[in-house]
């Protein structure tokens, strides 16, 4: 050991000598005659150290988005869980939460079940869709059109609730997927989020059809098919697919995994929390529906999610029952939890395409750290997607990306080679580890989008 710790001392002496160059010197002079701390190396020299990425943005431990979808919605339904997670105003269900919860639409509905989804007996086919039925003729389009544009909506549940009583039927086809994707475009909304729904009829699910068996029924990605539209889905803009697959685990490191879909494109698939337990027979015990919310989002879940640092995407359907109250007070509870570790600034509570976005950024940038006259400069030079491609990422794809470093103030990120505006760099003190400096996350959006339309329920 005693050798060891020679050559270590000769070592810190070597490095003692070479590092203090002359510029410090001239530039702060009193430093050359004291003795240097330790504090001093993080103000000399080459400029802070950085030790690396921070995984999700400070103080957060981490991230956490509740994906609900559409089945059963109506626009009171939307509006009052809107007003409920999203705003701080007193709302039915008591003062709001604050949250930013974006939520999954339908285009189309095909469904001929002959249930009501609301009060005052509202029937399925009043439905919450942007068309009539699967016309091209508008019934809620101005309306959604506004919830993607504020951020309420991210995700199209697939292209429509195609849910037949006898399941070997179907009227989605083709043309449809044209309708919907030109007159999102032609509106200017961009929604880059999917996830499946529903039964066998829902041939315009994909993602899964090359694990076989059951999952042939998702015709979506098949060349060929009446019911094949990922050519043109794809390239309108969807990158990121929730494949029809259940899950129990709770935290994940990272959610996204790439998919290859049958027809060659790519696109990244993502995990969604669906079920706790199973059955003795093995079968999934679904507790996705508000009744299911307590024990999703527990105590325990939240605290091992901050643990391990880990990301969680829940998978709910929040407007799902028939339940007038829409959130039962044992759910309205949960959701309550979930606000408190997001307020303490434990979990980050962000819609799903911010959530998967960030994971995309914070699995694959790359940077490099340059040092000059005392600050050291990040670089932030482009995402290595291995799904879509190696790109210089636009600002809001790397929001939330922190840094630690030893010195925040001297500490410089640069997109390429430009700085940030000041207004958007967060330094943070120590979390423990060491200092940080972060692009500021999103800035947060309680206002109450809330609106109505005559004749839609
Ligand atoms: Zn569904």
């Amino acid at each position: 050991m005693k050798p060891r710790h020679c050559r270590f001392a000769l070592f810190a002496a070597l490095v003692t000598s070479t590092i203090l160059p002359c510029s410090d010197v001239l530039a702060a002079p009193n430093q050359a005659i004291r003795h240097l701390q330790t504090s001093d190396w993080y103000n000399t020299g080459q400029g802070p150290k950085v030790y690396g990425l921070r995984k999700f943005p400070y103080p957060y431990q981490a991230m956490l988005a509740l994906s609900s979808d559409a089945d059963s919605e109506t626009l009171r339904k939307f509006n009052l869980v809107h007003r409920f997670i999203n705003t701080t105003e007193q709302t039915p269900l008591g003062p709001g939460l604050g949250l930013d919860y974006a939520d999954s639409i339908f285009m189309f509905n095909g469904n001929n079940h002959k249930s009501f989804i609301d009060l005052d007996r509202v029937p399925m086919a009043n439905e919450l869709t942007y068309f009539r039925g699967v016309t091209a003729q508008l019934y809620a389009a101005d309306a959604l059109d506004h919830y993607i544009r504020c951020g309420w909506v991210d995700t199209l549940h697939t292209y429509g609730d195609f849910s037949r009583v006898d399941e070997r039927t179907t009227v989605f086809r083709r043309s449809l997927a044209a309708t919907a994707a030109k007159s999102l475009a032609d509106r200017g909304d961009h929604i880059e989020v999917w996830t499946d729904h529903g039964n066998k009829s829902n041939v315009d699910n994909f993602g899964s059809y090359r694990q076989a068996g059951f999952y042939r029924y998702q015709q979506g990605e098949v060349p060929g098919s009446p019911y094949y539209h990922t050519d043109i889905t794809i390239p309108h803009g969807i990158r990121f697919v929730w494949p029809d697959t259940s899950s129990n685990q709770f935290v994940r490191d990272s959610v996204i995994f790439p998919l290859q879909l049958a027809d060659g494109r790519r696109v990244w698939g993502f995990w969604r929390y669906t079920n706790e337990h199973y059955t003795s027979q093995g079968a999934v015990r679904w507790n996705w529906t508000p009744y299911g919310l307590p024990e999703q989002l527990t105590e325990q879940h939240l605290r091992a999610l901050e643990a391990r640092h880990g990301y969680a995407v829940v998978a709910q359907h929040l407007c799902g029952t028939p339940y007038p109250g829409v959130l039962p007070k044992d759910a309205v509870a949960a959701l309550r939890l979930l606000a408190a570790h997001h307020h303490q600034g434990k979990v980050l509570v962000a819609r799903t395409s911010r959530l998967l976005r960030y994971n995309v950024a914070q699995k694959y940038v790359t940077y490099d750290v340059t040092h000059r006259f005392g600050t050291t400069y990040v670089h932030i030079r482009k995402i290595s997607d291995p799904v879509f491609g190696t790109h210089q990422p636009s600002l809001d794809e790397v929001r939330g990306l922190t840094f630690y470093t030893s010195n925040p103030e001297r500490t410089v990120i640069d997109l390429g080679d430009s700085p940030l505006p000041s207004a958007l760099v967060q330094h943070n003190a120590s979390d423990g580890t060491h200092p940080s400096v972060g692009i500021r996350w999103f800035p947060s959006d309680t206002a109450d989008h809330a609106v109505s339309m005559p004749n839609v329920p």
